[in-house]
């Protein structure tokens, strides 16, 4: 019989497992505590029963993942891992410290269906969805590594959030739980390629969390030359989306913008792009491309990203430039998991 993977469970859902097994109900709010607190083993639990401790070693598992590779950036701290899921897959995350405080930016399937051009994480295709506990259990697991606190979550590592909504949800409510890791929603943010529908859905079930939308193009023609998916639905669909989202929640959105030499980085394009979004409660975050070996783009150069800022600023959209972090350890954007896919592949 397959083991129950705990960290996969709302506290809910653990009470009503355990009342199944014929324990109290209370045995959950034990359970859920202690491995939120970082526990690994049920010997731990001394609070439980022995007995009920050796039932649960028989019968359910703590961690989902395991830890495959690990890189430590000497500049700034940030630290990449790879984890292997069950079935043999491995996805990414990353711990990165700012001045705010510490993030995790977590994968949310193994591999991804939306090939991106640029990206390398569909590269190969999707191989398959994450479980809510296999979300979960990267911040726990980096959390535990580094023994620091993790109070801001990004996902932004491979897979397209709402491709994989339902189990996307339910970890954003087991993060959020107070008696779990107590993530405030407004520390998290989901990171999507723009899928309309779900937008819209995200807006009336989280309109707490943050929203950023993967916009890199100012017009449909270069946007479908980098992202597939604006094949499905045109810009203009996209940001009438978008205005909906800020108006039902109030809230600015980000949009994301790969500067790629050449494609998409010209003065004229951010004019354009300023006409598009004027008026709308949005950021712009600007993300000069990282370059990754198996594709032919590069970033564009720091005096372009910050004219390009500047054109938009003047227009009235607010925009930055991301600061990179990690940059020696091929922290960015499916880098690791694509060397680990050319070293041994899966
Ligand atoms: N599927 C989600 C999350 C992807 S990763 C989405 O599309 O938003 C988070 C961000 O990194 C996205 O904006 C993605 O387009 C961007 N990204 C992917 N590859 C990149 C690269 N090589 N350089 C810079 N940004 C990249």
């Amino acid at each position: 019989m397959e083991k129950q993977q705990l960290k996969n469970l709302t506290l809910e859902e653990m009470q009503e497992w355990i009342e199944d097994m014929g324990e109290k109900k209370f045995r959950a709010l034990q359970i859920f505590r202690r491995i939120y607190e970082g526990v690994s083993s049920f010997d731990e639990m001394t609070e439980l029963p022995r007995q009920l401790r050796s039932r649960l070693g028989e019968c359910a598992q703590i961690d989902s993942l395991q830890q495959i590779k690990r890189q430590i950036s000497a500049k700034d701290g940030t630290r990449k891992y790879l984890f292997r899921v069950e079935g043999g897959a491995a996805i990414e995350s990353v711990f990165m410290k700012y001045r705010y405080g510490n993030t995790a930016c977590l994968s949310s399937q193994a591999g991804c269906r939306m090939r991106c051009s640029f990206c390398a994480s569909g590269a190969a295709g999707l191989q398959r969805n994450l479980n809510a506990g296999e979300i979960v259990d990267q911040m726990i697991s980096m959390s535990r590594d580094t023994g620091e606190r993790i109070g801001h979550i990004v996902v932004m590592g491979t897979g397209e959030p709402f491709d994989n909504y339902d189990e996307l949800i339910r970890a954003v409510r087991i993060l959020h739980d107070r008696n779990g890791p107590g993530i405030s929603l407004r520390n998290i943010t989901v990171s999507t390629c723009g899928l309309p529908e779900k937008i819209l859905r995200f807006a009336r079930e989280m309109p707490q969390v943050n929203l950023a939308v993967s916009l890199h193009a100012a017009d449909d023609e270069t946007r479908r030359e980098l992202m597939p998916v604006a094949s499905a639905y045109s810009m203009k669909e996209l940001l009438d989306v978008c205005r909906q989202y800020t108006e039902l929640t109030r809230r600015r959105i980000t949009f994301e913008y790969a500067l790629i030499e050449g494609k998409n980085d010209a003065e004229q394009e951010a004019r354009k792009l300023a006409a598009k979004l004027k008026g709308m409660l949005c950021h712009v975050n600007l993300i000069p491309l990282n370059r990754v070996e198996e594709i032919g783009f590069s970033g564009s150069a720091r005096r372009k990203a910050e004219k390009f800022a500047e054109i938009l600023q003047e227009r009235g959209i607010p925009a930055t430039i991301r600061r990179e972090l990690g940059s020696d350890i091929s922290a960015a954007c499916g880098q690791l998991r694509l060397q680990e896919r050319r070293d041994s592949p899966i």
